[in-house]
């Protein structure tokens, strides 16, 4: 296996440590407490060409969604600073890769032209009726009427919800129920009158994502906004790879927590001893149980991206699933070990762990979550391979 960033991206890489370093981190107090949508942070990774890395060379982008070491590294990295940016970026660039890989030449001009210029790009599959955990349903459907589709329905979860320029719907295209033929994406502005935002995200983890629920009214988008066909969202090489950078985003983190406990460990002095927390050896021992938590989930990061890269990501599900589950776990161990190193400090508010921690919770729920990667890895270990859409 080979784990090297590609010498081509690796300006990338040290980009996204000083954005999240100096631009991010500063910010995310006050994203978090007031629940605010990170918009100067999509700004300035805008106006830095981030928002377009995973178009296509031939786009204007760098293909960072080919090159899985590197992309899964700026996640974790940018995450160590705002977990909500770093979540929200990734939810737009993958979207922004899927529009790119299924869509037609045209919208790929099209949505090329409209991402280069810094308009950011939400997605919205899941549903309160029906979770993502069992047997795929969709409710929400778009029915042809001449020249459009009409559609009707309830998403919840809607990151960026009022904040993002465009929206894209994971809808069942007219009845038909089998959804590896009738799942489609469909492409809207986010100001069609349509959307309703239904109710206001309140939450203890991610506040800054914006993932107020939605009500599609009577949408009408034209056909021809339709990304590729019936049933190509949840290809086997389309789907898994979003999970793939969930993985990265919430083992960031675990990684900003540890960063900032060992800096707080190295300069926390108490007397009598007057010597840094560090050198007790019950802090040590702490330290490289979080360290060895860390390096192994990102083992297992780059583990599942060098099997998508070697052979397509239809093959490394079962390698996203565990490291999906490995990645999360570590984050929440890590955080949590994060506050008892520190001690009471830990918990106050104007220090980051409790925000790390927080946020590390949502990784154990985000999909697939902690408990559905275990049962899909059992399944690929009993049967052979596991159904990505639970039938
Ligand atoms: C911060 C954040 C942002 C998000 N943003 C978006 C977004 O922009 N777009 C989007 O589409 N989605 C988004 N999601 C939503 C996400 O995809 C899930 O749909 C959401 O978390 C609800 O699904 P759930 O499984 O957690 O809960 P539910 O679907 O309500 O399920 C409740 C519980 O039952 C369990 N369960 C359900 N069915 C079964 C079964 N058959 N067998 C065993 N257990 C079962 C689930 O695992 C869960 O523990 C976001 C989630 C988070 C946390």
């Amino acid at each position: 296996m080979d784990f090297r960033i590609n010498p081509e991206n690796e300006d990338l890489l040290e980009r996204a440590k000083i954005y999240a370093k100096e631009i991010l981190a500063p910010r995310a107090e006050k994203i978090d407490q007031d629940g605010i949508f990170p918009r100067e942070n999509f700004n300035d990774l805008a106006k830095e060409g981030f928002t377009s890395l995973t178009l296509p060379k031939d786009l204007g982008g760098r293909d960072l969604y080919e090159d899985t070491a590197t992309y899964s590294m700026v996640l974790y990295e940018l995450s160590k600073g705002c977990t909500n940016t770093a979540m929200l970026f990734h939810m737009h660039s993958s979207i922004s890769h899927v529009i790119t890989y299924l869509g037609t030449d045209e919208q790929k001009r099209r949505y090329g032209e409209i991402i280069r210029s810094g308009k950011i790009i939400a997605s919205y599959a899941s549903e309160n009726t029906s979770s993502l955990h069992g047997v795929w349903r969709m409710e929400t459907k778009a029915i042809r009427d001449g020249d459009v589709y009409r559609i009707n329905g309830r998403k919840y979860f809607c990151s960026m919800a009022g904040e993002a320029d465009y929206y894209v719907l994971w809808v069942q295209l007219e009845e038909e129920e089998d959804l590896t033929k009738s799942l489609g994406l469909l492409i809207a502005p986010s100001d069609n009158p349509g959307f309703k935002i239904d109710q206001e995200w309140n939450s203890f983890a991610m506040r800054g994502t914006m993932s107020h629920s939605m009500i599609y009214d009577d949408v009408k988008i034209p056909v021809e906004d339709l990304v590729g066909r019936g049933g190509d969202p949840i290809r086997p090489d389309v789907l898994p790879k979003f999970g793939f950078g969930y993985s990265a985003v919430y083992l960031g983190a675990g990684g900003g927590a540890f960063d900032w406990v060992v800096n707080y460990a190295q300069n926390r002095k108490l007397m009598p001893d007057n010597v840094p927390i560090a050198s007790y050896p019950a802090i040590q021992r702490q330290i490289g149980e979080m360290k060895i938590a860390l390096e192994g989930a990102i083992l297992m990061l780059q583990r599942a991206g060098w099997m998508i890269n070697a052979h397509g990501a239809d093959k490394a599900y079962g390698a996203i699933n565990e490291a999906k589950y490995v990645c999360a776990e570590a984050s929440a161990f890590i955080t949590e070990k994060a506050i008892k190193v520190a001690g009471g400090p830990g918990l106050f508010r104007h220090n980051p762990l409790q925000r790390f921690h927080r946020e590390a919770r949502a990784g154990l729920i985000m999909p697939p979550n902690t408990e559905k990667c275990l049962e899909l890895t059992a399944k690929t270990v009993l049967e052979g391979s596991a159904n990505m859409l639970g039938s």
